[in-house]
């Protein structure tokens, strides 16, 4: 099988996976409200992935990461890099939007990265992007990188170098795009951050 079609079938396992998840409430949630679960969005080939917390209201009715107010600020953010959407991959820690947008909860985590981690075994980035304090803390703990955990306000921008025996992964916090949201003088901070991804584009 050609590996572009063996990796829309693997995606295509892991959709429906999510689809059927009943490991935490939240899809329970999603289905009597009649949202949509928010797999993830992209090439399947990126060099870069980002990764955000979990979908909002706009996203659990569209399926799309980041197409609301949030999903504004990413989108000029990426251009100010001079990266095309659609050369990479969004997707989140949680599949299923929390009630009233409230944080993920340990248990949540718990039972929805697996699918992310599969998804990042498919799409094998050279860089993850991670958006905000959840999102950094859950990847840079999986690739060996516990102890250089700290907010995002102390850690954005930096770039990690992942210990992993199966090639190497680079995490780069980013702030979450929705503090530009409210406050407009966060963009400048995230657009002088996200001209660092532009080294992995090649
Ligand atoms: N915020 C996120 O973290 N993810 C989305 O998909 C949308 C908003």
């Amino acid at each position: 099988m050609a590996e572009d079609s063996h990796k829309m079938e693997r995606m295509k396992e892991i959709r429906d996976e999510v689809v059927a998840c009943e490991k935490c409430p939240l899809g329970q949630y999603r289905r009597e409200n009649n949202f949509l679960p928010v797999i993830g969005q992209g090439n399947h080939d990126a060099k870069i992935m980002f990764v955000g917390e979990a979908p909002g209201l706009n996203e659990a009715k569209t399926g799309r990461p980041f197409c609301g107010a949030s999903g504004k600020i990413l989108d000029e953010l990426l251009e100010s890099a001079g990266i095309k959407r659609d050369d990479v991959y969004i997707g989140n820690i949680l599949k299923d939007r929390p009630p009233d947008n409230r944080n993920p909860q340990a248990g949540e985590i718990i039972a929805c990265t697996p699918y992310l981690e599969k998804q990042i075994e498919v799409i094998d980035p050279k860089v993850i992007g991670t958006l905000g304090n959840f999102s950094t803390a859950f990847l840079m703990e999986k690739y060996g990188l516990k102890d250089k955990i700290q907010g995002i306000s102390k850690i954005h921008g930096q770039v990690f170098e992942a210990r992993a025996d199966f090639g190497g992964r680079i995490i780069v916090p980013l702030y979450h795009p929705a503090v530009a949201v409210y406050n407009a003088n966060m963009k400048e901070t995230l657009i002088n951050d996200f001209k660092i991804l532009k080294n992995f584009t090649s």
